[in-house]
């Protein structure tokens, strides 16, 4: 999409070079708050539960979702320097960097994971990346898995010549990203009772309990198999907030073997939810919660009269 001439993304990208620093995310012109829409859905109202879509993925075009909620503080942090951060080849996050950093007009690097993709043709998710003027620096797994310890860090910040870049860690998720979804929780407070979302880092559920109401509760359904999630995500809350806040869980049981993987079911539920309900239903994190929500519904584990926010994170990324 050429931001100069699409009629909702476009904004003023010379004012902010005439200001020389990138510091008003308004610049950015978000739909906020986000949409909330009430569906009906059978597998829901059997059971006395209302679902809600919380539609963060028409939050902006190009930064879409949580995505927008993580980055733009930390773009107001950068404060114009470089940025360089961390993804996978199919990354959500590298893309939105990129995007930020063509809107703004700022430095971007990604770092990727996989230094044997260096040597192939960019997949349609790397190849926006580099559109968006992004430079990838690809990295080997043993590297990538090593990317916060001190040293490594600063050879790839040498590698990539940046030494003076603002580093956001893979996924996007730091203090500042968690205090920036707070908003999401905020936004919430009085319309449900269970605020659910997918959860890669967790950073995005860190922010949201701690921005919903009393006794409202967030609950978040993990992509990724087995991993220390918990632990991370009241860290995350600790050096966001000075400790662990608001009403959270997790529900393991819907990450269908890991990281963009699926199954023919996850397809074929994904397909009718956007059938019944048309939305685009994004199929790395937004399928999952999905799913697990249906499960959960079904399973009787919302009391009658539960009102359920899905919060629609991301969407389909068409190449
Ligand atoms: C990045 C992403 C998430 C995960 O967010 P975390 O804060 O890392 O948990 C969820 N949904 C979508 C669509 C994403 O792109």
């Amino acid at each position: 999409m050429d931001h100069v001439r699409s009629g909702q993304s476009e904004f003023s990208h010379r004012t902010v070079f005439d200001n020389g620093l990138v510091t008003d995310p308004a610049a950015l012109r978000p739909r906020l708050p986000s949409p909330l829409r009430e569906v009906t859905d059978d597998r829901f109202a059997r059971h006395g539960v209302r679902l809600l879509l919380k539609r963060d993925d028409l939050i902006h075009p190009e930064l879409i979702g949580n995505k927008w909620r993580k980055l733009v503080p930390n773009l107001a942090a950068a404060a114009g320097r470089p940025i360089v951060t961390f993804g996978g080849a199919y990354s959500n996050h590298l893309r939105a960097t990129a995007a930020a950093g063509r809107l703004l007009g700022l430095t971007t690097v990604g770092v990727v994971r996989g230094d044997e993709l260096a040597d192939r043709p960019l997949n349609p998710s790397l190849a926006r990346c580099a559109a968006d003027g992004m430079r990838l620096h690809f990295v080997d797994r043993s590297a990538y898995r090593r990317k916060t310890d001190p040293d490594t860090l600063a050879a790839v910040l040498r590698a990539v010549g940046a030494e003076d870049a603002y580093v956001v860690p893979e996924g996007g998720s730091n203090a500042a990203a968690v205090r920036g979804c707070r908003a999401l929780g905020e936004e919430l407070r009085g319309r449900a009772d269970v605020a659910a979302v997918a959860c890669g880092t967790g950073g995005t559920l860190a922010g949201l309990a701690a921005g919903l109401g009393p006794g409202e509760r967030a609950l978040g359904i993990p992509v990724l198999k087995g991993g220390f999630l918990s632990t991370g995500i009241r860290a995350l809350q600790t050096e966001a907030f000075g400790a662990p806040r608001g009403d959270w869980r997790l529900d393991d049981r819907f990450h269908f073997g890991g990281y963009a993987r699926t199954t023919p079911a996850l397809d074929a539920f994904a397909e009718d939810f956007e059938q019944r309900h048309g939305l685009p239903v994004e199929r790395l994190y937004v399928a999952k919660l999905l799913y697990g929500l249906v499960t959960l519904a079904e399973e009787g584990a919302f009391a009658p009269g539960t009102a359920v926010a899905a919060v629609v994170t991301g969407a389909p990324f068409d190449g």
